[in-house]
């Protein structure tokens, strides 16, 4: 396997610390509101990563973590903490918007076919951990204390820079406030944060050999990251947002708590941008949900499959309309298996292109250029075509292998659903909605799908 290293700016082959097994560590969600399929893009690119490395024979150990507490909104040491925000926006206490959208977390890789980590941990369920690491890396003499709470002297770490390839001296004061004035650096990050004297009490805090008060956002990832895999493991993953600071910061700390970075790999994600560039995210507001996209009456793995179609350096340009191409080719592929009765055996020359291509840095779109391919070969007996895509999802994870779901409806009905999609076609609301409250009251749920009238029966 060849990946992007972000640490070395190159494509690198992937050699294990140990035989054929991979120690992978994903940065997760911060569970202060949605996961949105911007976030997903993410979640499915390194379920694509797992899958491939599985497929390609290695043993992989996944590990991914739940930030519960510590991310404050600025992504550096000012603001308040995403989840106190998020709990008094919804008049719920941290840790129920802490399980409400950890739970909508879950429900969307479901709905995504995104397998689970082995091990999924939260930053909460970890302090101890969390305070020995900086005990350690206190020990090495990398820490100062402010009034504010115990900071990283990044000044100790010559290579903080490299990373990211910063301009440290460009990095300007604007904020001018006492915390900044503490510190050392101004590149200086906060391991531990002490709770406010005034104002009112933090819901999350602990206490800690400094005061009472609450951890560092990146200290999480480090400490649950080194307890799962080891001091040094292959891969470490994330969003590109993550380079600049949150792992820029990561590295620094494998670096004071035990004088080397802990992850061999350093392999990011570009982002879900609509139309015109503007990244997708919660601030400009141009998102959706993958239970919304459900409701739509869109397949969640439509979306799957046009994440496929992108590479996880260059991300992906969302619009509905492209998410409609994208379901057509995809329902169209799980068609062509579907209609192909008997499952043959695995064409060994696909196979070997798909090899080859899943370890040139997960070239997916050309994987699924490769896909098209195999189902025009004329050289290919039909059965076979199946075995191969079957095998090929073991990775594409599209459930290639499931019949496609069909209702019979009455011509009765029928007739009712072109009758609404004409009214709505004409705009008038009146008709369609006293067509949609005929076919609810033959039992049936109405929903507005992107080609139409959807209907689902209603099942007791
Ligand atoms: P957060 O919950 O804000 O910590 O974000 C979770 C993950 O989603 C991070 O790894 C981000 O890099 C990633 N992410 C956020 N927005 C996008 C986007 N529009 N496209 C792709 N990844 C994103
Ligand atoms: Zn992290």
């Amino acid at each position: 396997m060849r990946l992007y290293n972000t640490a070395t700016r190159k494509v690198e082959e992937i050699v294990p610390i140990k035989d054929k097994q991979i120690g992978i560590y994903s940065c997760g969600p911060t569970v202060y509101w949605n996961q949105h399929i911007g976030n997903m893009y993410a979640y499915i690119s390194w379920d694509l990563l797992v899958r491939a490395l599985r497929y390609l024979g290695y043993e992989v150990k996944q590990v991914m973590n739940i930030t519960d507490v510590g991310h404050l909104v600025s992504d550096g040491d000012e603001g308040e903490d995403k989840m106190e925000k998020g709990a008094k926006r919804e008049g719920l206490t941290v840790w129920e918007i802490a399980k409400k959208y950890e739970q909508q977390f879950f429900d969307s890789e479901k709905l995504l076919n995104i397998n689970r980590p082995e091990v999924v941990c939260a930053a909460t369920d970890h302090i101890p951990e969390q305070i020995a690491l900086i005990q350690k890396i206190e020990a090495n003499g990398f820490t100062y204390i402010t009034s504010d709470g115990v900071y990283f002297d990044t000044g100790k770490f010559p290579d903080y820079a490299q990373f990211a390839h910063l301009k440290l001296e460009e990095i300007k004061d604007t904020k001018r406030d006492e915390i900044s004035k503490e510190k050392r650096n101004l590149s200086d990050f906060a391991l531990w944060k002490f709770s406010p004297k005034d104002g009112p009490k933090r819901q999350m805090e602990w206490g800690s050999p400094w005061g009472v008060g609450f951890p560092g956002w990146h200290l999480e990832c480090t400490a649950m990251s080194v307890k799962y895999l080891g001091e040094t493991f292959d891969i470490h993953t994330g969003g590109i947002d993550h380079i600049p600071v949150h792992h820029t910061n990561e590295i620094a700390q494998g670096y004071g708590a035990f004088g080397h970075q802990t992850a061999h790999y350093w392999v990011h994600n570009a982002f879900v941008v609509s139309k015109g560039g503007a990244k997708m995210s919660k601030s400009t507001g141009n998102l959706f949900l993958a239970q919304e996209l459900a409701t739509m009456g869109i397949d969640p793995l439509a979306y799957r499959y046009m994440v496929l179609t992108s590479h996880y350096r260059k991300g992906l340009e969302f619009s509905l309309d492209n998410l409609k191409v994208a379901m057509v080719a995809y329902q169209k592929l799980k068609n062509f298996v579907s209609e192909i009765g008997v499952k043959g055996s695995v064409s060994e020359a696909y196979k070997q292109a798909f090899e080859t291509l899943l370890a040139a840095d997960l070239a997916m779109p050309e994987v699924i250029a490769l896909v098209w391919k195999l189902t025009k070969d004329v050289d290919i007996r039909p059965e076979d075509k199946k075995a191969t895509l079957l095998d090929f999802d073991r990775v594409l994870g599209l459930n290639l292998g499931e019949k496609i779901k069909t209702v019979e409806i009455s011509d009765e009905i029928a007739k009712l659903v072109m009758a609404r999609d004409a009214a709505r076609k004409a705009k008038n609301w009146e008709e369609s909605d006293r067509l949609r409250k005929e076919l609810e009251q033959a039992g049936f749920v109405v929903e507005d799908g992107l080609d139409g009238t959807k209907v689902k029966k209603m099942i007791k």
